[in-house]
């Protein structure tokens, strides 16, 4: 890609469930190397944009393009090929397995066909599995979590479990990392240190998409914020411009 090209872009943007125009005629982009929070109320469309880009859903309208290539069409283990890695709104990760096996479930799926094959040859095959436990280690490392590899990953806090589900996604080591609702279930304290890890990644080179309803919660970590409402973009600047826009005000006080 070109040095100014932007990690990501989206273009009249759409998904249609049968009546339910669920994201609308979207136009945006993502600048490498910040962080850009994704607001809006309860129903906005934002997970369902997340679900568009990392290609769980095929959009009706629209372009998605990633470090200059089209990848509108490209299903979910092609689209992780590429470098965007995702998290979920609720917690996916394995409460039974070891952190570390979490984490090379992550690792798998950016090097072999999808989870569900990831998920199969756990514990099994041995062939790679030098390489996938040292790029799971990695990615324990890179959000504090190495010295709890071996623990079972249910034993940690939620904002540890919320780690592990953040490793799952740096472990196919991604340039773009979207996060669902991050913080959601969190205390303050909980909350402010994920937030400064979601600050180390972005200065260690990721770019970073995240989801979030509240707006308070991204005013201190956002380089820029789109905001939806009703599966449209009402607004999009940084935190200051975008807290004191009517259009927005309006979509929060109005539901
Ligand atoms: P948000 O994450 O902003 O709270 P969502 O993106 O989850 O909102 O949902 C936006 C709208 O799209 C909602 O009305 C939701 O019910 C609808 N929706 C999301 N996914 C589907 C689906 N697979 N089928 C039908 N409707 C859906
Ligand atoms: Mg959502």
């Amino acid at each position: 890609p070109q040095p100014n090209t932007p990690m990501l872009e989206v273009q009249d943007l759409g998904i249609r469930f049968g009546g339910l125009q669920a994201v609308r005629d979207v136009t945006a982009s993502l600048p490498a190397g910040q962080i850009t929070a994704i607001i809006g109320p309860n129903g906005a469309g934002k997970s369902t944009f997340f679900n568009l880009i990392s290609g769980f859903y095929q959009p009706t309208s629209g372009r998605i393009r990633f470090r200059g290539e089209d990848i509108t069409r490209l299903r979910t283990h092609q689209v992780v090929g590429r470098g965007i890695a995702r998290t979920f709104q609720t917690t996916t990760i394995y409460k039974e397995l070891s952190v570390l096996d979490n984490a090379m479930i992550g690792h798998r799926v950016r090097t072999r066909a999808g989870l569900l094959d990831a998920l199969l040859r756990t514990g099994r095959e041995r062939h790679d599995e030098g390489e996938s436990r040292a790029g799971a280690m990695r990615a324990l490392e890179r959000v504090g979590l190495a010295a709890q590899a071996g623990r079972p990953a249910g034993a940690l806090t939620q904002e540890g479990q919320k780690r592990v589900g953040i490793a799952m996604a740096l472990a196919s080591d991604p340039h773009l990392l979207l996060l669902d609702e991050p913080a959601a279930g969190m205390n303050p304290e909980e909350t402010v240190s994920l937030m400064s890890l979601i600050r180390e990644l972005v200065a260690g080179g990721l770019t970073v998409a995240l989801v979030e309803h509240k707006m308070n919660l991204v005013m201190g970590l956002a380089d820029q914020i789109l905001v939806l409402h009703h599966g449209q973009k009402i607004a999009q600047g940084t935190p200051a411009e975008v807290s004191r826009d009517p259009a927005v005000i309006e979509a929060y006080l109005g539901g």
